[in-house]
């Protein structure tokens, strides 16, 4: 017979019939009649509990139904006796697929989160995790749905890089070089002229740029895909290495940008109460009773929206001692962030913010010191979104890249759409990670993503 998926027979209407199923068992009690044994598949959060009569199954088989093995079971699903479920399975046989060694680090009892990072390769097995990962997996799909219901196109943007124009020294280089003989030129320099490009490489930290050259000829594109940074920040919001989505729009000014992220953000986070509401209600749940309320919340009401100026105002008439002194023209930390979303007690988007502190391609505004950016902060996480209206003036643009002390030769490309169509155009970067925290109201952003990439650590 073929194996049935613990969801369906948990969603099954009948009862009385012959199933099977396949997945690793989670508990076994009981007494001296009978073993109640759950198992679960990771199709759905809830174990179905497999009833065997110990007076049907010998003794050796029964030992090796542990915590932890993986067992195929048959029988007739019937009404369960018991609270908890609506449905059990009436073993007639069972099948150990493959037995768990006693060591088999996942009991009952709850485990610290640090514990299980340790063992990344068996966390998935857990409740938590299992409910992480298929929300993870519901908002990759909402991604695609949403953008290709809206006519987007999605663009791959590549992952290895040959220039360094965003996030110079923050980078992973990429290089086939012998490490223990490094070829020099004259000067003494590396010699990247004999690495695998023939120059210097490295591993992307944004899609956006080439996400931009898209958009100038396929109109609304968008990446989602791997992105590296090899900034030194041990924080909870800060990975190695995450997923980013990047929608660029031809035509765009930045409040046609600003609707967008918002819409896009309430879509996935209604998505994921749709879809996702039996994990969503676990982790509520189990952690954090506000997670559901939060989620309604952010769907329900509009984002505020105001300029970076009139924030950095806010701050400084809050009258509070922040660790970081605040003042126009200073970026925003994690401490000004919250204090914002709290004070607005919703989302913000921040638009409008000093040049010397964003990047080169921002459309610069009329006043000379601020550019059209926009950031969204979140509760719990901060800026959940970073994005703008692109700088479409050729000569505006060099003459950034100039000040900035950008190499120019490394963007004639870039350059090149400036030259060649140029139109109003916008675009963001809202990383996934990030989003993930907020969906499932963890903590930290080692706990959503399935094997972190955090400095010092890259086990799994
Ligand atoms: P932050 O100030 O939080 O470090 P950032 O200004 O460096 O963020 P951007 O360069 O604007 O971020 O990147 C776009 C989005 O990517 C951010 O809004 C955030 O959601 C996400 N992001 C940035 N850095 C990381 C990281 N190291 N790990 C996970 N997500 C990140
Ligand atoms: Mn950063």
């Amino acid at each position: 017979m073929k194996a049935s998926r613990v969801i369906d027979l948990l969603n099954s209407k009948e009862t009385g019939i012959e199933v099977s199923v396949k997945g690793w068992v989670r508990t076994k009690r009981g007494n001296k009649q009978v073993a109640f044994i759950a198992i679960n598949d990771g199709s759905i959060i809830h174990s179905i509990q497999a009833v065997a009569d110990l007076g049907k199954f010998d003794e050796e088989t029964l030992k090796q139904v542990t915590t932890g093995a993986c067992i195929s079971v048959s029988g007739t699903l019937v009404p369960s006796q018991g609270q908890g479920q609506k449905v059990e399975i009436q073993a007639d046989s069972i099948e150990i697929l493959g037995a768990a060694d006693e060591s088999y680090p996942l009991q009952k009892k709850g485990h610290s989160m640090e514990f299980l990072r340790e063992i990344a390769h068996l966390r998935p097995r857990t409740n938590t995790f299992g409910a992480v990962f298929r929300l993870r997996h519901h908002m990759s799909f909402a991604i695609h749905k949403y953008f290709n219901d809206r006519g987007f196109f999605y663009l791959h943007s590549p992952i290895i890089t040959g220039s360094d124009a965003e996030g110079a020294g923050e980078m992973f280089r990429v290089t086939t070089l012998d490490l223990n003989n490094i070829p020099r030129d004259e000067n003494g320099d590396i010699n990247f002229k004999e690495d695998f490009f023939g120059k210097s490489t490295n591993l992307t930290v944004s899609g956006q740029l080439e996400g931009e050259l898209a958009a100038m000829a396929l109109g609304q594109v968008y990446t989602f895909g791997p992105t590296f940074r090899a900034e030194n920040s041990n924080t909870p919001r800060h990975l190695a290495e995450f997923w980013m989505i990047e929608p660029e729009m031809a035509f765009y000014d930045i409040k046609d940008n600003m609707d967008l992220a918002e819409d896009f953000l309430k879509y996935l986070v209604s998505y994921a109460l749709e879809y996702g509401m039996e994990d969503l209600e676990f982790l509520n749940n189990q952690y954090d009773k506000e997670l559901i309320n939060r989620l309604k919340f952010v769907v329900e009401n509009p984002f505020e929206r105001l300029t970076y100026t009139k924030a950095v105002d806010v701050l400084m008439a809050s009258g509070k001692k922040f660790e970081f002194p605040i003042s126009w023209g200073t970026d925003l930390q994690k401490e000004h962030e919250n204090y914002l979303v709290e004070h607005f007690k919703r989302p913000v988007i921040l638009t409008d913010y000093p040049k010397a502190i964003k990047a080169f391609y921002m459309k610069q505004n009329d006043d000379e010191n601020t550019v059209r950016a926009m950031d969204i902060l979140f509760p719990w996480i901060g800026e959940i979104i970073g994005g703008s209206q692109r700088e479409e003036n050729y000569e505006k643009l060099q003459r950034r890249i100039k000040e900035m002390h950008i190499p120019e030769e490394e963007l004639w490309w870039y350059l090149d759409t400036r030259k060649y169509g140029a139109c109003v155009h916008s675009g963001f970067g809202l990383g996934f990670e990030r989003l993930m925290l907020f969906i499932t109201g963890m903590t930290n952003i080692r706990d959503v993503i399935p094997f972190p990439r955090t400095p010092k650590n890259a086990e799994f």
